[in-house]
């Protein structure tokens, strides 16, 4: 039958409602607003910051191997969504195959203007030197090559990027109007992790009035040199990344000293949210909102957020979460696998106004909360 049908609907009717959407998303780029796209890569971690510039910048490319298509494919989905034609910058915290690995799927499906890392690999991995050696080189090639330290500008039109760590240093001057005395350092608890971790680059992001802090997998100990004496940072509006929710990191020199609104955590299903982060979380002073990019076994019933702050689920949803968090099995060859995710996955979604208030939408449930200046 060949009626200029699609499924019953009339193709004219699709066409009109396809012109539509597009519409309505040139729309919200000119409503002015920073949209940050937190992405599902099952504990790893995507961040897409979009300016109303409409340049890009994207923090970490997802996971490695088997995973990485899908997760190219799920930072696409926003990519698409932002209706953007390239990623001006994508920063690589640091070199962990929940971070880089899905770079190169990535950059075979959109243009890349820069690349920006904290310089070599410091934690020897046969598949990150691979990569460092031979793939990362004909990536950067067609395009720019920059290795951060810390008080370098990232240039998007419409936002001011400020790199605060990278390979292990630290910003050395406060913020404007930062750099009071942070109460927290003397109750801090050192915490280190690997290598890799507190090489992570951290970003610092104003629009307007309105400031977020992404410091990829920093560990404790260089939230401390970040933090103390004094707070160089000041408070943000939302704090992302959060190393998974993972308890290397999160110290209350950190967290409680930022007084974030909203903390929005990229976790796996069973990497991250254990109950130690999670109490730090739920005692923020001034926090208004906890979101998950999932469901945690790490958090259990008892220290999760209500569902409709949680992104993404299981593909074989539990009728029920248990009350009690269960401990990350030891890593290893006979650990058993964390659940599942690899069907339809949804993005937690910031939309930043330059008066400092911002929205935040579960792309799952279209649960939509905005946090008034
Ligand atoms: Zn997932
Ligand atoms: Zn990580």
């Amino acid at each position: 039958m060949r009626t200029g049908l699609v499924g019953g609907t009339p193709i004219a009717l699709l066409l009109a409602l396809a012109v539509s959407v597009v519409c309505a998303a040139g729309q919200t780029r000119g409503a002015k607003t920073l949209d940050i796209y937190v992405v599902d890569v099952e504990g790893g971690n995507a961040t897409l910051f979009v300016s109303p510039s409409g340049e890009s910048m994207l923090i970490d490319s997802g996971n490695a191997g088997a995973a990485a298509t899908r997760d190219a494919q799920r930072i696409i989905a926003a990519v698409k969504d932002a209706q953007l034609t390239r990623i001006d910058h994508v920063i690589t915290t640091h070199w962990h195959g929940d971070h880089f690995g899905g770079m190169a799927e990535l950059a075979a499906r959109i243009p890349i203007g820069n690349f920006i890392d904290h310089g070599p690999n410091v934690q020897p991995a046969a598949a990150a030197d691979e990569f460092l050696q031979k793939t990362y080189p004909q990536l950067y090639g067609k395009a720019k090559h920059t290795v951060a330290r810390p008080g370098d500008r990232i240039s998007v039109a419409g936002l001011d990027v400020l790199v605060v760590t990278s390979a292990g240093q630290t910003i050395k001057a406060a913020l404007p109007g930062a750099g009071a005395a942070n109460p927290y350092c003397a109750s801090f608890k050192p915490g280190e992790n690997n290598a890799e971790d507190p090489m992570s680059v951290g970003t610092h992001v104003t629009f307007g009035a309105f400031r977020t802090i992404h410091l990829g997998d920093l560990t404790k100990n260089k939230e401390f040199e970040l933090m103390c004496p004094n707070n160089r940072i000041g408070t943000v509006d939302v704090l992302l990344g959060l190393h998974h929710g993972q308890d290397t990191s999160n110290a209350d020199v950190l967290v409680h000293a930022l007084r974030p609104r909203v903390a929005i955590m990229n976790n796996g299903t069973r990497k991250g949210g254990q109950p130690d982060v999670m109490k730090t979380l739920h005692a923020s002073p001034g926090l208004e909102d906890l979101w998950q990019m999932h469901f945690s076994q790490l958090s259990g019933q008892e220290y999760t957020v209500p569902g409709m702050f949680i992104a993404n689920v299981l593909d074989e949803p539990l009728s029920a979460m248990p009350i009690d968090p269960i401990s990350a099995p030891q890593p290893g060859p006979n650990a058993p696998p964390a659940p599942v995710h690899n069907g339809a996955a949804y993005w937690i979604k910031v939309s930043a106004q330059a008066d400092g208030s911002f929205t935040v939408t579960n792309g799952r449930n279209g649960f939509s909360k905005t946090y008034r200046r």
